[in-house]
């Protein structure tokens, strides 16, 4: 689609420089112009989520991303909606998150598997948190070693109690999940242009924003920056403000161990991680004992909890470490120690096949991001690790102008 503008002329030129001709010889053919209602900025779950409620609401969308396909955040986690984990506004976003992952399986065709949520617990202060979060919520249902046994398919490691089952909880194969989000938009008509990188906002006039991108020029009415980590080489100002960092976390993707799992299994230092669990009284106990026991998982910061991709291997993580910019090296003294309790879980040595690092947003102060850097130009990140919990709500309501921003926007 090309839609050329009275002023072409001038962008025409400015952009000769970038493409390496003199001002004044810069073609047509160079130059992309693009015009839409709506231009999102990234393909991953939180980007998807604005163009699939953009288009919804009947607009006109297209979505760049730099790269060819989703290889972000939203495929290198578990692919687990931990609704049951949250609470307050998060657990709020999650049900309906929850709600639409469900519709998005019977429209887009997705494999999205219902009742996902499972708690191995190896000691009776895990127990403890558990009864405590159950006596509040029906979506807690505690069962006995053996129930845990079933499922984990047959495995389970000596130490198992027993643990609960999280039947708020989803859980979505994260490397083809979000590309076939993907694609179901593209089909139903939201223009992708991948291998596009958004490169800054010009002030188009009134009511349209103007957009460069390494393949010319988008202009749109809104434009919905969802970058996730990389906010900051865009909106350095804004993200510093809002105390935006890079959260770096080691994954694994075992063999498959030849048993079926159904749930994402979460585990002790899992109870110390998502607020419904950790705001427990009896989870000050949990943590006592782990300082003592386990200071090795918390000073790695780690969440260990596995999921079964449709091949049978395990993803299994993970850890955390925070900062500006991230190290890219992989530390195999953290991913043993991860994988050495998963096997301790399960009962049974494993073989990894791959190892990946994820980075996704993160902040002390709030669990996303929103607000508006220049008229018409919004920017959303989830900044901690619920992006596939919350996400595709989380960007309904921004679309839908229902979210108070959370960072200042210049006036
Ligand atoms: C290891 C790991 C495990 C996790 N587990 C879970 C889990 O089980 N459940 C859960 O709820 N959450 C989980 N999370 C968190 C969740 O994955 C993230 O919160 C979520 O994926 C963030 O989505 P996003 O769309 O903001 O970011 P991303 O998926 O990273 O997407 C951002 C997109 O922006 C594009 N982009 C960046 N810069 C530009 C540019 N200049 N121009 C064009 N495009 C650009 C990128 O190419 C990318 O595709 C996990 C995260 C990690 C890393």
């Amino acid at each position: 689609m090309f839609t050329l503008f009275n002023d072409e002329k001038t962008y025409i030129d400015k952009w000769a420089h970038r493409l390496r001709v003199s001002p004044g010889r810069a073609t047509l053919r160079s130059v992309r112009i693009q015009e839409c209602d709506v231009l999102v900025v990234g393909a991953g779950v939180v980007g998807l989520g604005h163009a699939s409620a953009a288009l919804d609401a009947g607009r006109s969308v297209i979505v760049i991303d730099r790269d060819e396909r989703p290889v972000g955040a939203s495929i290198r986690n578990f692919g687990h909606v931990c609704a049951t984990g949250q609470s307050g506004e998060l657990r709020e976003l999650a049900l309906g998150a929850r709600e639409r992952w469900l519709s998005a399986a019977s429209r887009a065709g997705l494999d999205v598997r219902r009742d996902a949520g499972a708690v191995a617990a190896r000691s009776h202060d895990e127990i403890d948190v558990l009864e405590e979060v159950a006596a509040a919520r029906d979506s807690v249902e505690l069962i006995d070693a053996a129930a845990v046994r079933a499922e984990l398919g047959g495995a389970g490691g000596a130490a198992l109690v027993g643990g609960a089952r999280l039947t708020d909880d989803l859980r979505v194969d994260p490397r083809t999940a979000v590309p076939r989000l993907a694609d179901w938009l593209g089909a139903r008509g939201v223009e992708f242009s991948w291998r596009t990188s958004f490169l800054g906002v010009d002030d188009a006039g009134p009511g349209r924003v103007r957009v460069r991108t390494s393949r010319g020029i988008v202009t749109a009415a809104e434009v919905y920056v969802c970058v996730g980590h990389d906010l900051d080489r865009h909106f350095p100002d804004l993200a510093d403000e809002a105390g935006v960092v890079r959260c770096s976390l080691q994954m694994m993707l075992t063999d498959d161990p030849g048993f079926r799992v159904a749930p994402a299994v979460l585990t002790a230092t899992s109870l110390l991680r998502y607020a419904a669990f950790a705001e427990t009284g009896a989870a000050a106990a949990l943590r006592t004992r782990l300082t003592g026991e386990r200071p090795d998982l918390l000073a790695a910061d780690t969440n260990i909890m596995l999921t079964q991709r449709p091949d049978g291997g395990l993803l299994v993580g993970d850890s955390h470490t925070s900062d500006k910019t991230v190290d890219p090296f992989l530390d195999e003294g953290v991913s043993r120690l991860i994988l050495t309790d998963v096997e301790d879980v399960l009962g049974t040595s494993l073989t990894v096949r791959q190892r990946w690092q994820g980075v996704y947003a993160s902040r002390p102060g709030g669990p996303y991001l929103v607000g508006s850097p220049a008229p018409g130009v919004h920017v959303c990140a989830v900044t901690t690790g619920v992006g596939m919990t919350i996400g595709l709500e989380l960007a309904a309501r921004h679309v839908a102008g229902e979210l108070v921003a959370t960072v200042d926007s210049p006036t």
